[in-house]
């Protein structure tokens, strides 16, 4: 049994039964993401402090009453979530703040948060009996869903942009699935398989569409609470894309809000490259979300029609929250910085969420005393092309302790001497 009470969708507000096996909303079509609401008085009564205490289960299962699938498969899948919270306290220093904390989501099975969304597609796909799942995806949701679908012995078809970096692309080969490289940006890539998927009838990963996906992403948003004994920081810090992260995040802690577990929800920092801002551009100057340009580095959220406007929107509105933009060098330098300060190595879409975080002191959006969770997303090893942009290259010496030590002399200085 799942405690779903309702699905109600985004747009119309119309309600409809949870027993309907439904993706979108019927009247609205596709752009009606549908929420799923909750019945919160029946979660009260199972989940509290001491369940939490008594959960061995280290991984998303353990939040198995808020989510919106059946026991049955979870013992079949990979392990994703319980990712570690760090304080980081070398990158906290540099910024006046003994209060900074990093959900490192890169040490996900696939790398990044996007397991958490696949398993739930998995699960599904195995409830419903169907075998094949598809997705398009910036190259993470991708990579994600061919390796959770791996596990449960399910076949993918998956379909990403020109761009998609190669460490995505391979882990997407070595995984299995059959892989479709559309000679376009994302929007044309979402495009074909969403034709694809409706003649097929294969279960759709597309999480926007998908309203139980966001709902695996939430998992970040209860974990980060409980690893904080359930008093989240101030803000949470997240980079967007389709939206469907960000929704995810709020929802977690709306979730416990909910049920009475934390006292307040976090305010929410959306974080956006320069080069790709429809989010940060609607927000600021007050209208509706136009396309955008899809022109960064930060691949994964390369997004110029967010798929998830309305969840996107608010789950900052609602927090009390605000968006950011970024630009690619800065992106660039976050991720120099990060990994060489925390030893966390971030794709550039994930670094995105620190440059955010700097300029948010800067510019005083976040004031000294308030505490700061910052998610990384996917790790670095899967777009080697970027990491190599923000270092020079490296020297070659032969086998030869005089070289060395010339070496050391003129260029490392006295650093590493104890
Ligand atoms: C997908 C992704 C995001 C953004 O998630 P959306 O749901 O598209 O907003 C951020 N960072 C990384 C690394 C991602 O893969
Ligand atoms: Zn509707």
């Amino acid at each position: 049994m799942t405690y779903i009470k309702q699905y109600r969708c985004t747009l119309c507000g119309q309600a409809y039964h949870k027993d309907l096996d439904l993706m979108t909303c019927p009247t609205c079509g596709e752009s009606g993401i549908l929420d799923i609401e909750f019945d919160y008085d029946e979660i009260k009564k199972v989940v509290n402090k001491e369940y939490f205490q008594n959960n061995r289960q280290q991984n998303i299962w353990r939040y198995l009453p808020f989510l919106t699938v059946e026991k049955t498969y979870t013992n079949e899948t990979l392990s994703v979530g319980w990712t570690p919270l760090y304080l980081a306290k070398n990158l906290g220093k540099k910024y006046k703040t003994n209060q900074l904390y990093i959900k490192d989501d890169g040490l996900n099975p696939t790398q990044s948060l996007k397991d958490r969304a696949s398993i739930i597609a998995c699960v599904k796909a195995k409830e419903l009996g169907l075998e094949t799942i598809s997705c398009s995806s910036t190259g993470n949701a991708a990579s994600s869903l061919a390796g959770n679908a791996a596990k449960m012995g399910l076949k993918t078809v998956i379909f990403v942009p020109e761009r998609a970096p190669l460490g995505k692309l391979l882990q997407l080969k070595m995984y299995g699935a059959t892989l479709i490289k559309v000679k376009g940006d994302y929007k044309a890539t979402f495009n074909l398989s969403k034709a694809a998927i409706d003649h097929y009838g294969w279960y759709n990963r597309n999480a926007a569409i998908n309203p139980h996906l966001v709902e695996g992403k939430k998992t970040v948003a209860l974990e980060i609470a409980e690893q904080l004994e359930f008093k989240p920081t101030d803000w949470v810090i997240v980079s967007v894309g389709d939206g469907c992260t960000v929704g995810g995040v709020y929802k977690g802690f709306y979730d416990l809000y909910k049920v009475g577990m934390i006292a307040r929800i976090p305010k929410i920092l959306g974080i956006q490259s320069e080069g790709c801002s429809p989010f940060v551009d609607a927000f600021c100057d007050h209208h509706a979300l136009e396309e955008a340009e899809e022109n960064t580095i930060a691949d994964s959220i390369a997004v110029g029609i967010p798929r998830n406007p309305v969840k996107g929107m608010n789950a900052i509105r609602k927090s009390k929250g605000t968006y950011l933009k970024v630009s690619d060098n800065s992106i660039l330098d976050a991720m120099k910085e990060l990994a060489s300060s925390e030893g966390i190595f971030a794709e550039p879409a994930a670094a995105a969420s620190v440059s955010g975080y700097i300029k948010a002191r800067k510019e005083n959006i976040i004031k000294d005393k308030e505490s700061v969770t910052i998610i990384i997303t996917g790790n670095g090893l899967k777009d080697q092309a970027s990491a190599m942009k923000t270092i020079k290259d490296w020297v070659e010496l032969k086998p030869d302790l005089k070289q060395l030590i010339e070496y050391m002399k003129e260029n490392e200085g006295d650093k590493h001497h104890e």
